[in-house]
């Protein structure tokens, strides 16, 4: 279905964005993988799917290695088609104590970078008359909890970012769409899960027991392969009158 589309990940190394880099790969598009450690792992599990692959190290808080990276893609496949802004980092704190560095960072990975990738992907886009912008929001887009003030306001942001994205090329073939997922067991989630076993002084799984028991009616995570064929869809030609949505998958999280 993407056979000769260029769908750029961000921050696809790891958890959510890898498995969007993947479903994406099993249509057919090629990827340009971004994010930080193993690259090689990524790398590899893309390629066997039969498409091209390409990486750039653009450290998505820094605007002009977003810039670096977006004329990368263009040299290397020509166009980037898809655009998936999934970079995300979470600093967890009370506002008081929340260092100001951290709130920076958390806005300037999870928001900015998804204004600068967009404002540079939308040329090319629109000369085509097709395109398709994904941001990686979260139910955090539609909701708050307390001691994630940077990560709320950043992903409420990044909600309302997508809103004009999509207003402003509504008559195109230039779609934006927000997915919002609840819990999902990546890297970035492990972290609170273990956060919370060694303050509560509990098991892993008793941690996990109790963080979707708070939230998450389903008391399932989302899986990356679920968001995955969710940026499919949004993807496909059924997608086309799809704009300005912020569609979660948070196992009933925001319904309440
Ligand atoms: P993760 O930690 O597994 O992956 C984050 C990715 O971003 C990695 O590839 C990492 O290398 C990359 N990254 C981090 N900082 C970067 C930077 N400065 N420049 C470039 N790349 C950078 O996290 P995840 O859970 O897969 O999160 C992906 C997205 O999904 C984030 O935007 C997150 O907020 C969002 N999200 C996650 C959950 C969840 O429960 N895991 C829920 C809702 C939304």
């Amino acid at each position: 279905m993407l056979k000769g589309k260029t769908a750029l990940v961000t921050g696809s190394t790891s958890g959510i964005g890898l498995g969007i880099a993947r479903a994406l790969a099993a249509q057919g598009a090629n990827i340009v993988l971004n994010g930080f450690g193993d690259v090689e792992g990524p790398r590899a599990a893309i390629a066997a799917l039969g498409v091209q692959v390409a990486y750039h190290g653009a450290d998505m808080s820094r605007p002009a290695e977003i810039e670096a990276m977006m004329a990368y893609a263009a040299i290397t496949f020509g166009r980037v088609d898809i655009l998936v802004n999934n970079a995300g980092i979470q600093h967890v704190a009370r506002i008081e104590n929340f260092p100001t560095e951290r709130w920076d960072a958390v806005i300037a990975i999870n928001l900015s970078s998804a204004f600068h990738a967009t404002r540079l992907a939308l040329p090319a886009m629109r000369e085509a008359n097709w395109g398709r912008i994904i941001n990686l929001a979260s139910v955090h887009g539609l909701v708050a909890s307390a001691e994630k003030s940077a990560y709320v306001a950043a992903k409420h942001g990044l909600v309302g970012l997508t809103k004009v994205t999509a207003l402003e090329n509504a008559t195109t073939g230039v779609t934006c769409n927000a997915i919002c997922p609840g819990w999902v067991l990546t890297p970035l989630v492990q972290k609170q899960v273990d956060a919370r076993a060694a303050s509560q002084g509990v098991s892993n799984d008793e941690a996990i027991r109790q963080l979707l028991g708070e939230k998450e009616p389903s008391m399932q995570f989302t899986t990356p392969d679920e968001l995955g064929a969710l940026a499919v869809f949004l993807c496909s030609s059924a997608g086309n009158n799809v704009r300005g949505v912020a569609w979660n998958m948070d196992g009933g999280w925001a319904a309440q």
